[in-house]
């Protein structure tokens, strides 16, 4: 038999997703932010669920060839923004925008051959300090990008939130008011919304909201999954039981003995582990779903393997299935016993897990 640990992707998930990212920011364009192959959904399988998306946002130029080979032909953003002389031929080929963040862009941009004009993203920095140029500058740059006659005149101003995920915070009134009055007096759309922000920060939608993890029906707000606001999980990764044994009562499950048997006991064990990018470090007592129902993970996650107390369990038996994550057992609940968030566990998915989309 093949390995049986698969990642469901729910296609209408994403579909709904994106129709309650809608309803919340009804004035919005919505950019479906794709990066990291859809944040490990699969980037064309995600793009043609998201059709009706407004754009689509990629970290990487080969993210963008990707989407115009599989046909897809909506508006594409390159959200770090291009970084060489070299990618401004391809960027014109495959008419995608990219963000401005950097003045070393402008050089870049002044030494272009004339051809089809660029469509930029101006990215101002209002707090959060990684990509941006700095919010007080705003006017001269949109000013210098608009004196060159290989920039689209339709410029994007755009900034990014640090905490929009922390609801009572008051860094991201603070951004937002940086980012309005730095704004003043430039033609162009607005945007500022991360899924958080489309989720907590009506304030921040403006012309273009920029979801990622909301699609994915993913939440990065503590201690709230994404069913918590009206989002369905995309994915469901699965495996099933491959043994279960009988442990006597004191002897040890795994590798370094992290697990000792308090009772005779059924110890189950599921075809997943870190090899198939479950989390190696969680601790023991983790949920997992056997037939539906939590169990605790116990001791150390392997590469291949992983193993299960079945005391709730007695009738459990090889083939049973599992769940790790998805609906019934959210992957908000895995990220935080595994000190992240439900992001990264979706983007660390291994090549060798088959996806099955429905
Ligand atoms: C990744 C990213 C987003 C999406 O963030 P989510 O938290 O997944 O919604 C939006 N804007 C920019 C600039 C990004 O890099």
């Amino acid at each position: 038999m093949s390995r049986p640990t698969c990642a469901h992707i729910d296609l209408d998930a994403l579909r709904h997703n994106l129709a309650a990212i809608r309803l919340r920011t009804p004035a919005s364009r919505v950019m479906a932010v794709v990066k990291a192959d859809g944040y490990g959904h699969g980037l064309e399988r995600v793009a043609r669920a998201l059709t009706s998306a407004d754009a689509f946002g990629v970290a990487a130029l080969a993210d963008a060839q990707r989407l115009r080979a599989a046909g897809l032909n909506q508006r594409i953003v390159l959200l770090s923004g291009f970084d060489e002389p070299a990618d401004l031929p391809l960027l014109r080929h495959l008419a995608v925008d990219t963000v401005i963040h950097h003045p070393s862009q402008l050089a870049m941009l002044d030494a272009l051959d004339a051809g089809t004009p660029i469509r930029c993203w101006l990215k101002l920095d209002t707090g959060m300090h990684r990509l941006g140029i700095p919010a007080a500058d705003a006017a001269a740059v949109a000013a210098r990008l608009r004196a060159l006659s290989v920039v689209d005149p339709e410029l994007v101003l755009m900034t990014h939130f640090s905490r929009s995920d922390e609801f009572g915070e008051e860094a991201t009134p603070a951004q937002i008011a940086c980012f309005e009055s730095a704004c003043q007096g430039i033609a162009g759309a607005r945007s500022l919304a991360n899924s958080a922000a489309v989720l907590g920060w009506p304030a921040a939608h403006a012309d273009w909201v920029r979801p990622g993890g909301a699609l994915y029906g993913i939440s990065v707000v503590d201690g709230r999954s994404g069913a918590d606001f009206g989002l369905r999980p995309a994915m469901r990764l699965c495996t099933r039981l491959i043994a279960v044994n009988r442990i006597r009562a004191g002897e040890p499950v795994g590798y370094g003995a992290r697990f000792t048997c308090p009772e005779d006991m059924a110890v189950g064990v599921a075809a997943i582990g870190y090899g198939d990018g479950y989390p190696r470090h969680v601790p023991s007592g983790t949920p997992v779903l056997v037939n539906g129902q939590r169990v605790p993970l116990i001791g150390r996650v392997s590469m291949d393997l992983m193993t299960l107390d079945l005391r709730r369990q007695p009738d459990a038996q090889v083939g049973d299935p599992v769940q790790l994550w998805g609906p019934e057992l959210p992957v908000e609940e895995v990220a935080a016993a595994a000190g992240t968030i439900g992001y990264e566990l979706t983007c660390s998915i291994t090549r060798r897990v088959q996806f099955i989309e429905g």
